[in-house]
């Protein structure tokens, strides 16, 4: 598949986690700038620096220091990617439509009483980042990564006022976006209440649809 796909969803959505299974069996590259800058925090970067404080307050960090990531990451990517966490305002939207064709923006609805659950219970494994839920999809061994050992750890961001601000941040700055691809035709409504292979099954249909 070599389609641009735009994930769409709040914080808890389940972004991440579907995006990981679509790149395994889609043969897609992940573009995921929460966990491109997470990894500038946890190298202590310039970059990484100057994002911390944003990220750890649940705001969007400035427009330049994510948009030439993307631009950069994108360029080098032959076939399908799909692009989580990326745009989140209209404006980055705009500037992404100068660099890059998205074919695709795959919206998944949750209902706002389940994100809080879902995010304040998330844990992140801190090599991989997989994604896994204390209570719908725990780790087999505590505090372990199943897939490679790594450790897992409750993002700074996780904590209950911080995705309370994040969700906040969310109504105001990235719904919009649904609006944008939808008047483009290309917006796709999946609904992300469910089990982890239910939701995958409707955003694989939505994709190939
Ligand atoms: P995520 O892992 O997608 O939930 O992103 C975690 C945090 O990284 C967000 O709350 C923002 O602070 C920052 N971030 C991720 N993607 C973007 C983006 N496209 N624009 C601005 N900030 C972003």
């Amino acid at each position: 598949m070599d389609k641009k796909i735009v994930l769409l969803g709040p914080p808890g959505s389940g972004k991440g986690t579907q995006t990981e299974r679509l790149c395994a069996e889609l043969k897609l590259t992940k573009i995921s700038t929460g966990d491109l800058l997470r990894e500038a925090v946890r190298n202590n970067t310039p970059l990484g620096v100057k994002a911390k404080g944003y990220m750890d307050a649940g705001r969007l960090v400035p427009n330049e220091l994510v948009v030439d990531l993307v631009k950069e990451k994108i360029k080098c990517v032959e076939g399908g990617v799909i692009l989580d966490g990326f745009p989140r305002s209209l404006e980055q939207a705009e500037l992404l439509d100068r660099f890059a064709k998205v074919d695709l923006a795959v919206d998944i609805e949750v209902n706002e009483d389940n994100l809080v659950r879902r995010l304040t219970l998330r844990r992140t494994c801190r090599s991989c980042n997989a994604v896994y839920h204390l209570e719908f999809n725990p780790p087999k061994v505590e505090s372990i990564c199943d897939k490679c050992g790594g450790e897992l750890f409750q993002r700074s961001d996780d904590t209950e006022r911080t995705v309370r601000e994040r969700l906040k941040v969310y109504k105001e700055q990235t719904l919009p976006l649904t609006k944008y691809y939808s008047k483009k035709g290309i917006l796709r409504k999946v609904d992300g209440e469910g089990d982890i292979g239910t939701v995958y099954q409707r955003v694989l249909k939505a994709i190939k649809g």
